[in-house]
């Protein structure tokens, strides 16, 4: 039989503001236990939520970003269920009536086979919510601590339709939209602290059926990585289920990363079951069109945006544009860079490759902090353009800066002596002794074979240690082969 494998996916987004979304406390990962935590965190009786400005604004910038509807009037609501690190005894959620109602997202996908291709999703709602504390375990043996600092920190939850088709969807949809969130400012996207965290809903059914099977939810995945492998996971066992004659159950799971397996939590609750009512203590969330038009208007210019703009100014192709708006770390980078170096094309070889590669080769490192900024590189862009030194020359004074060598670019090219030699009369020296000395090549070359003329390039760059200037090698060689 085959199998289509259909998900949805709901990822709670911390929002950066500086205080949490009902209480004036701080927003702060990583203090001690519970310092972060005021009287309305720790639901003291008379303490009232009071609505963080801040955090609706953010809702609205996503909402604006994906096109989707903001809502002029939404409502806060109580999820009541009890675990110990929510002392209130519910969480304020919203529930019929959402701040963000439907829009879309597009994104690339890199299938396990076949080619790369574009798809779009349509989301479902964004809400506003609260976080919940944590739970320590074992910090004294045999007990468990609460600690409340992350009580009461904004989320938006936002939910897809159940359109994606595979666990490579579900990651490029996660990974676009870590990037957007990012990119407009909304979220830090720290995924180690949590701050972006997705319960990814997963069913199969026969193809060609037009009913969705019974789905089971995978809580709290908090990497990209883990998001694929539960999904894999996950697929494989509700299809070996059902073909061994047994049902999927309707479930909430969680995945454990050392095993590389999902298992049940609790059998699905119903949004029945917690009483969902509008919360009496908090006002209706009444959004004007003004301000959504000021929110509007305050927006940075987009990911796609920015895209299409390195396609159609600077002529990049759709490929380079694409990777370069992949996240706003490389596109800051990349903009600035561009500002300053005539061949944008050049410059965004340099970024994709030789830059990508270190920044990818440190633990922790992002473009905005590279040693090599965009002023250095366009420095040494700058002296490749005018011929100052060839591209090994540059990689090397690349590696240079980026070990800590130095950050004047002139200064390592003297100190290195990598200036490229574009004498003419000095290359035309060299290249007659290379003649001279390899005369097989020449004969080789006349005879017909390319590859000769390569090998000749090739001596002429050993002879300067690199240091020649190739395409002048290349132009001086024919003239002098009369090719
Ligand atoms: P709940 O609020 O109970 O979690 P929803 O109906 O709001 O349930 O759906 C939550 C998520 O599950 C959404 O992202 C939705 O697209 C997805 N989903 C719903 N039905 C299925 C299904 N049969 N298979 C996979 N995903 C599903
Ligand atoms: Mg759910």
């Amino acid at each position: 039989m085959q199998w289509e494998v259909v998900i949805g996916l709901e990822t709670h987004v911390q929002l950066s503001t500086r205080s949490k979304i009902f209480s004036g406390a701080a927003r702060h990962f990583g203090d001690e236990p519970n310092v972060n935590a005021c009287y309305v965190d720790l639901a003291l009786p008379g303490s009232l939520p009071v609505l963080n400005h801040s955090a609706v604004e953010k809702a609205i910038r996503f909402g604006l970003a994906i096109d989707a509807t903001v809502a002029n009037h939404s409502v806060f609501d109580r999820k009541n269920y009890f675990y110990p690190d929510l002392p209130k005894g519910y969480q304020i959620s919203q529930f019929e009536l959402p701040v963000v109602l439907g829009g879309k997202l597009t994104f690339p996908v890199q299938p396990k086979k076949g080619d790369p291709y574009v798809k779009t999703v349509n989301l479902t709602r964004a809400h506003l919510e609260e976080d919940a504390g944590k739970s320590i375990h074992g910090l004294v043996q045999g007990c468990s601590g609460i600690d409340l600092n992350r009580a009461g920190t904004p989320l938006l939850e936002i939910v897809t339709e159940p359109e994606m088709r595979s666990a490579a969807e579900a990651v490029g949809y996660a990974r676009a939209l870590h990037a957007l969130v990012v990119w407009l400012g909304i979220s830090d996207g720290n995924m180690q602290e949590g701050n972006f965290r997705c319960d990814a809903n997963v069913s199969v059914r026969p193809v060609g059926q037009k009913e969705f099977g019974t789905r089971c939810e995978i809580k709290n995945l908090n990497s990209f990585r883990f998001l694929q492998e539960a999904i894999d996971y996950e697929v494989r066992r509700q299809i070996e289920l059902i073909e061994d004659g047994g049902k999927v159950v309707q479930a909430t799971r969680l995945y454990d990363p050392d095993k590389g397996e999902t298992r049940q939590m609790r059998t699905k609750e119903d949004s029945m079951d917690y009483r969902y009512f509008p919360d009496p203590d908090l006002l209706p969330l009444e959004i004007s069109d003004e301000w959504i038009e000021r929110v509007r208007g305050e927006m940075p210019e987009l990911p796609h945006q920015l895209c299409e703009r390195l396609q159609s100014e600077f002529g990049l192709p759709q490929y380079d544009a694409s990777m370069l708006t992949a996240s706003r770390d490389i596109a800051d980078y990349y903009v600035a860079l561009a500002a300053k170096v005539s061949d944008r094309k050049m410059a965004a070889n340099w970024v994709m490759g030789e830059l990508s590669a270190a920044v990818n080769g440190v633990e922790g490192m992002t473009f905005g902090k590279a040693p090599v900024t965009p002023e250095i590189l366009a420095a040494i862009l700058g002296r490749i353009l005018d011929n100052t030194v060839n591209q090994k020359g540059a990689k090397q004074i690349f590696a240079a800066v980026w070990e800590g060598e130095g950050t004047d670019v002139d200064a390592l090219i003297e100190s290195k002596g990598l200036k490229q030699i574009s004498d003419t009369g000095a290359l035309e020296g060299i290249i007659d002794e290379v003649l001279a000395a390899n005369q097989k090549s020449v004969d080789e070359f006349r005879a017909g074979k390319q590859k000769a003329f390569n090998a000749l390039v090739g001596q002429c760059m050993k002879a300067t240690r690199g240091k020649a200037n190739p395409a002048q090698v290349n132009e001086l060689l024919r003239k002098k082969l009369g090719a």
